[in-house]
C-alpha cells in the first residue's frame, strides 16, 4: 500500500473518529455516532495491518481472532450493571499495551536516531511507559472498587500527598538518568525502575479515592488512557495513533471536568484523594432519624393516578432490577390517565456516566421527558408525586446539610421539596457513598420496599 493511502485512510478514520464523538453527544444521534466509530476503528485496523505490518502476518492474525473472541464473548456477557467495571478494564488494557509497546520498542535493535532525535525519541517511550504504568495499576484498582472486590472506601495514608511528590520527583530524576544512559545505549534499568514508581502511583492515586468520587477516576483513567496510547503513536511516528489517542485524551478531560463540576468537586482535589472518606459524619445513622413509613403498592398506585405531576428519579438500583421497561409500561399508563410525567436524571446516577439515559432509551423512553438535573430541579415544589427508583446519594440531602458528610457540596435532585416522595429500595442499605440518607426519614417521604422490578410491576398490575 502506497503511503499515500495509508494517509488518506488515516485521515478518513480520523474523521470518522470526530464525527463519533461529535454523535455520541446527543441521545438521539449516538447510535450514528457509535457506526462512525466502528467503521472507522475497522478501517484504522485494517490499514494499520496491510501498512504497518511486513512480516508474521499469521501470528498478528492467530491474535487478533484470540483478542476479537475474547471481547466478543465479554461484550456478550456482560451486563449492564457490569458495564464500568468492563470500561475500567478495557483502560488497563490500553495502559498495559503501552507499556509493552514501549519496551519493545526501546528493545527493537532496528531503530536507529540520532542525536537530538534520539533523545526526544527516548524522551517518547519514557512517557508513554509512564503514562501507560500509571493507567494500567490505576485502571486495575478502579476495576476492583467498582465491581466491589476491593472495599469503596479511601485509603487514605499520613503523608500521602508527600509520597505522591517524592514519586512524582523520583519520576523527574530517573527521567534524567534514563536519557543519559540510554544515549550510551543501555537505560533499562531506569526504565524498570521508572515503571514500579508508575505503578505504584496509579494504585496509590486510586486507593485514596472513594466514596462518591468514584465516576471522575473512571473518566479520568479514561483520559489517561488516550494520552498513553498518543503517547505510543510519537513514539511509532503513527499519526493516527497519535491524534485517535488526544482525541480520547481530550474528550476524557472535557468529561472529567463535567463530572467534577456535577459533583462539585475540584480536579486537582479529587486527584489528591481523601474525599468521601468515612471520617465525616455518617448524617445522623444509627437509629437518630427518626422512622421510616413504608408504603404498599397499591397505595402507590391511587397517589400516582391521582397525581397531575410526576417526577421519576432513576438511580443505580433501576439498572440492578432492571426495572426500565416497567417503569416505561407504568409512564405510559400514566400518561394515559392524563397525569404529566418526567424524568430527573442526575449526572453521577448508577454507575458510569450516561448511565440512566442508556437504560431509558433501551426500553424507549422519550427524549423530550427525560431531563437534566439542571432543568428540573427547581421544578419539585411544584411536583405531586416523585418517584426515586434505586436512587440513594443523588438525591440525599445531607449533601447540602452536612458540611461533614462525605458527598458534601454534592449538588442533588431536591426530592423533598415535592408534595410526597416514594422512595423504591429492597432495604434501609447505603448506596455508593456509604452514607445515610435523611431523605427516608421525612414526614413526606414513603418506602416502597422490594425489588424494584418487581413492586413496580406490582404497582402497574394495581394502576
Ligand atoms: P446509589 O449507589 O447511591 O444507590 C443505589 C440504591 O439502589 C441503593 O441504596 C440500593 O439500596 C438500591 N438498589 C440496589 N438494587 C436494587 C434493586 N434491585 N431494587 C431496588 N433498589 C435497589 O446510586 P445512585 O444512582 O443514587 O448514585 C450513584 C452513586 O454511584 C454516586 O455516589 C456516584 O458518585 C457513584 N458512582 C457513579 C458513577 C458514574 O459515572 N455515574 C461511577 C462510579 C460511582 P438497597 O440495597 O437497599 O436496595
Amino acid at each position: 500500500m502506497t503511503s499515500g493511502i495509508v494517509t488518506a485512510a488515516y485521515i478518513g478514520a480520523t474523521i470518522l473518529f470526530i464525527l463519533a464523538l461529535g454523535g455520541l453527544s446527543n441521545q438521539e444521534t449516538a447510535r450514528r455516532g457509535n457506526l462512525y466509530g466502528i467503521i472507522g476503528m475497522a478501517l484504522a485496523l485494517l490499514v494499520a495491518m496491510s501498512a504497518a505490518v511486513t512480516a508474521n502476518f499469521t501470528l498478528l492474525l492467530v491474535a487478533l481472532a484470540v483478542g476479537g473472541a475474547v471481547g466478543l464473548v465479554l461484550a456478550r456477557r456482560v451486563q449492564m450493571t457490569q458495564m464500568p467495571e468492563l470500561v475500567a478494564i478495557l483502560h488497563s488494557l490500553v495502559g498495559l499495551a503501552a507499556v509493552l509497546v514501549g519496551f519493545a520498542n526501546f528493545m527493537d535493535p532496528n531503530i536507529h536516531h540520532q542525536g537530538v532525535e534520539l533523545t526526544i525519541h527516548h524522551i517518547e517511550t519514557y512517557l508513554g511507559i509512564l503514562i501507560g504504568a500509571v493507567t494500567f495499576s490505576g485502571s486495575v484498582i478502579a476495576f476492583g472498587k467498582l465491581s466491589g472486590k476491593i472495599g469503596g472506601k479511601p485509603m487514605l495514608l499520613p503523608a500521602r500527598h508527600w509520597l505522591n511528590l517524592s514519586l512524582l520527583i523520583a519520576a523527574i530524576v530517573v527521567g534524567a538518568l534514563f536519557v543519559e544512559e540510554s544515549a550510551e545505549g543501555a537505560g533499562m534499568t531506569p526504565l524498570l525502575i521508572m515503571t514500579g514508581i508508575a505503578l505504584l502511583f496509579g494504585i496509590h492515586m486510586v486507593m485514596a479515592i472513594g466514596g462518591a468520587d468514584m465516576p471522575v477516576v473512571v473518566s479520568m483513567l479514561n483520559s489517561y488512557s488516550g494520552w498513553a496510547a498518543s503517547a505510543t503513536g510519537f513514539m511509532l511516528s503513527n499519526d493516527l495513533l497519535i491524534v485517535t489517542g488526544a482525541l480520547v485524551g481530550s474528550s476524557g478531560a472535557i468529561l472529567s471536568y463535567i463530572m467534577c463540576r456535577a459533583m462539585n468537586r475540584k480536579f486537582l482535589a479529587v486527584i489528591a484523594g481523601g474525599f468521601g472518606t468515612s471520617g465525616g459524619s455518617v448524617a445522623g445513622g444509627e437509629g437518630e432519624q427518626g422512622e421510616v413509613v413504608a408504603i404498599e403498592p397499591l397505595e402507590v398506585a391511587e397517589l400516582l393516578a391521582d397525581a397531575k405531576e410526576v417526577m421519576i428519579i432513576p438511580g443505580y438500583g433501576m439498572a440492578v432490577a432492571q426495572a426500565q421497561h416497567m417503569v416505561y409500561e407504568i409512564t405510559k399508563t400514566l400518561k394515559d390517565k392524563g397525569v404529566n410525567v418526567r424524568f430527573g436524571i442526575h449526572p453521577v446516577a448508577g454507575r458510569m456516566p450516561g448511565h440512566m439515559n442508556v437504560l431509558l432509551a433501551e426500553a424507549k423512553v422519550p427524549y423530550d421527558i427525560v431531563f437534566e438535573m439542571d432543568e428540573i430541579n427547581d421544578d419539585f415544589p411544584e411536583v405531586d408525586v416523585s418517584v426515586v427508583i434505586g436512587a440513594n446519594d443523588i438525591v440525599n440531602p445531607s449533601a447540602q446539610e452536612e458540611p461533614d458528610s462525605p458527598i458534601a457540596g454534592m449538588p442533588v435532585l431536591e426530592v423533598w421539596k415535592g408534595n410526597i416522595t416514594i422512595v423504591l429500595k429492597r432495604s434501609m442499605a447505603t448506596g455508593y457513598a456509604g452514607v445515610q440518607n435523611p431523605l427516608f426519614f421525612k414526614d413526606n417521604t414513603r418506602m416502597l420496599f422490594g425489588d424494584a422490578h418487581d413492586t413496580l410491576s406490582a404497582v402497574h398490575q394495581a394502576l
